[in-house]
């Protein structure tokens, strides 16, 4: 594997109040938890955090919303968005994270810019049933399938952590592979006393063997660790990356705060890594 590291920065560019039930999320409306919520940052607002993920070495930019999917004001929003990132940040790849979305909204989003859309399968579809009321596995699936329809490059994970089995665990990743996705972003539990998921965060060597896990059964994607990683990984952060991954984010995530981008960049170089100057996406 190439000894580069990629580096994605993500902005909550709206934040909270889903009517969506899924149990490991701080911004269901369902679990009350001491979140910031606001329904649309300021485009400018995007811009500078995109011109700063920029400085910071990210060479992907994530417009996540929150919600069960798109609809014509949230897919005008985020088009709106990307168009001015792009403008203004060359070299930026353009990730959005909109949740459930038919072809024809992906083909929108393609035509403003976005470069990949990322959408988690989460865990095995018999393990889903249990986190997420409110939809389903299979549509979550039937996203992913759009997002190839569209010709946009598909970032699918799902988290870790949540009670779930070896099996499942097995399950999930085969699922992934079905998808063929350019990247997966793996995520591991963030406890929060407001959700209903009551799990301490993995051991970090049972972390570490899913990340190997993943790794060995795709070999050629870009294998993301994103949320959790400081809070389950703690001092051995800097193995994740000879455990397979070649991807992580920087800076905070949507509703928790991350490491200083310096520290991890520095990280990075200790373990004998190179940070990635482009995406290749
Ligand atoms: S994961 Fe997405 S759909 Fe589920 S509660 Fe959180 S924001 Fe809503």
């Amino acid at each position: 594997m190439s000894k580069e590291v990629f580096l994605c920065a993500i902005s909550n560019i709206s934040s909270g109040s889903c009517a969506e039930d899924c149990g490991f999320c701080t911004q269901s409306a369902k679990h009350h938890a001491d979140i910031q919520r606001y329904k649309h940052k300021e485009i400018n607002q995007i811009v500078e955090e995109a011109k700063i993920a920029k400085a910071n070495g990210a060479v992907g930019f994530c417009l996540v919303t929150s919600g069960k999917g798109l609809d014509d004001k949230k897919l005008d929003f985020v088009c709106r968005a990307c168009e001015a990132v792009k403008r203004e940040v060359k070299e930026l790849n353009i990730i959005a994270c909109n949740g459930l979305a038919n072809l024809n909204q992906l083909k929108s989003l393609k035509s403003a810019g976005v470069d990949l859309y990322n959408h988690n399968l989460e865990s095995s579809r018999k393990f889903y049933k249990t986190l997420c009321t409110t939809h389903s596995w299979e549509q979550r699936y039937q996203t992913c399938l759009h997002v190839k329809e569209a010709k946009l490059r598909l970032v699918s994970g799902g988290i870790f952590g949540l009670g779930e089995s070896e099996d499942d665990r097995v399950s999930f990743i085969q699922s992934i592979k079905s998808l063929n996705p350019f990247t997966v972003p793996l995520n591991f539990f963030h406890p929060n006393s407001a959700l209903p998921i009551k799990k301490e965060p993995l051991d970090e060597d049972l972390a570490l063997a899913i990340i190997k896990y993943t790794r060995s059964e795709l070999p050629d994607v870009r294998l993301m660790v994103a949320g959790g990683r400081e809070i389950t990984f703690k001092t051995k952060q800097a193995q994740i990356f000879d455990a397979g991954a070649n991807s992580i984010v920087i800076g905070n995530y949507l509703t928790t705060m991350g490491n200083k981008p310096n520290k991890d960049i520095q990280m990075i170089i200790n373990a004998g890594y190179d940070i990635a100057q482009y995406c290749n996406a």
